[in-house]
């Protein structure tokens, strides 16, 4: 036998037992099964997270949430029972160290930050920013995202059925929290709907769209599969992605009898039409992946589409190791026949910087993936450089480790660089953590604070 940094053992998926939190202790299977239930008993403040956990959390730790929401959160609170009974898995409140394991726990730590888990030196980037991929500058028509030749997002909708503390679209999802008021689209959801669809039907050069949001489970079902099936009706569109989280954090949505319709349905027109339609899910750590999870992913698969794939996010404290990465892969892969696509880096919004990691270590991390997975479905780890794009970590152009600044090139224009000569010969900047850089860098960056700066 030989020593391997990564042991690959088969795990089977279980559902934890949700009777073990005090609040749900009488929830029967059929209600757990409801995606009505489930949206009905979303916890959306502390009051309501307390009546699920009850005593067996210290009091500490709702203070510390408490402050994060009052000082620091930039999303509101929202987590489906299946998303709160993923943490902690075994042990329930009752039990010796439940506060320190949940505390620790990797989905807790991403969705109901407390402020301790932050920074106290630099709770953010000072070149961190709302909108920090600078979407809404790209809009076409409000909502819809140019920001590459031949594939556009289309922002349906600003809500989701779970808010994720590190969401990088915090500038316009969710509810306004104490720091943080959102953009509001100007237009009705149907003139923004219209407004897409007449773009889309007048940019041959567009063939993939990613109809995203929010997230599209928030989306009532017909409106969301005629948005869909009016895509499906323009030539050149070929590839069609829909991003719901939600079929990890609300999967009971995608298991009912008229979202399967409904997707079959789109499935069948899709086929015939040789258009391609997927589903980009967004699962960051292993425990999330649960037979419901897997029943939703296969049910969506069932239609006839042609795939589930998914697009985390690396976090520190959630799965900034590579035995997570790989436990998370393998968890998708193997049970729920999720494809595993990409890591983003974090990106760079306000009181981001105890979740980030640097390029480097993003970098080690693909590294250290590599060669454990089918290559089809190792992910690739991506810097969403603002201005850019999507690129490889390893695609860097040059990289000041001192000061942690990545410096990136692009190889298209966008409508904002249309008159731009210098757009293809330019270097794009991305920022490491400064709290990971050597004290010259440091103090650069505390230099550089103290006198206002251009954002480069
Ligand atoms: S599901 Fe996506 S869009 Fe919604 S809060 Fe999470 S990261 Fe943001």
């Amino acid at each position: 036998m030989i020593e391997q940094p990564y042991v690959y053992r088969h795990k089977e998926l279980v559902e934890p037992d949700w009777q073990r939190l005090p609040g749900w202790a009488g929830v029967s299977p059929q209600d757990w099964a409801s995606a009505q239930w489930q949206r009905a008993h979303c916890v959306k403040n502390i009051r309501q997270l307390r009546q699920v956990i009850g005593h067996g959390l210290d009091e500490r730790f709702y203070a510390d949430l408490e402050r994060d929401q009052a000082e620091r959160a930039t999303m509101s609170m929202l987590v489906p029972p299946q998303m709160i009974n993923t943490m902690v898995p075994h042990l329930s409140p009752a039990d010796p160290g439940f506060t320190d394991a949940f505390y620790a726990d990797p989905v807790r730590r991403y969705m109901i930050p407390v402020f301790t888990d932050r920074r106290a030196d630099w709770p953010s980037h000072p070149l961190a920013s709302r909108d920090s991929l600078h979407e809404a500058e790209m809009w076409a028509v409000e909502g819809l995202t140019h920001r590459y030749p031949t594939k556009v997002l289309a922002e349906l909708l600003p809500t989701c059925p779970q808010y994720c503390g590190h969401c990088t679209r915090m500038d316009l999802v969710g509810n306004p929290t104490p720091v943080v008021d959102k953009h509001k689209f100007v237009l009705g959801r149907e003139d923004r709907l219209t407004a897409m669809m007449e773009y889309l039907r007048n940019s041959p050069g567009v063939r993939d769209v990613v109809v995203s949001g929010g997230d599209v489970a928030n989306m009532p079902w017909p409106r969301l599969e005629s948005f869909v099936a009016g895509l499906l009706e323009i030539e050149n569109v070929r590839d069609i992605r829909l991003a719901t989280k939600a079929l990890m954090g609300l999967p009971q949505y995608w298991l009912t009898d008229e979202v399967r319709a409904g997707m079959e349905r789109l499935a069948t027109v899709a086929r015939q039409r040789d258009v391609s339609i997927a589903i980009h899910t967004h699962v960051n750590s292993a425990q999330s992946v649960t037979p419901l999870v897997a029943a939703a992913a296969k049910a969506m698969l069932d239609t006839g589409i042609r795939d589930v794939r998914n697009q985390g996010v690396l976090l520190r404290g959630t799965n900034d190791k590579t035995e997570q990465l790989l436990d998370l892969c393998f968890a998708l892969l193997d049970d729920a026949k999720i494809m595993p696509y990409y890591f983003y880096m974090c990106d760079m919004i306000p009181g981001s910087e105890h979740w980030r990691l640097s390029l480097e270590q993003a970098q080690q991390l693909q590294h250290d993936i590599m060669g454990y997975l089918p290559g089809f479905a190792t992910p690739r780890f991506i810097c969403d450089v603002p201005y850019v794009g999507k690129r490889w970590v390893h695609q860097v152009a040059r990289y000041d480790r001192e000061r942690g600044i990545s410096y990136w090139t692009k190889n298209y224009r966008t409508a904002v660089e249309s008159g731009d000569a210098l757009a293809l010969e330019r270097e794009y900047e991305y920022y490491d953590p400064i709290h990971l850089l050597p004290e010259a860098g440091r103090e650069y960056w505390r230099s550089r604070a103290a006198t206002p700066v251009a954002v480069a």
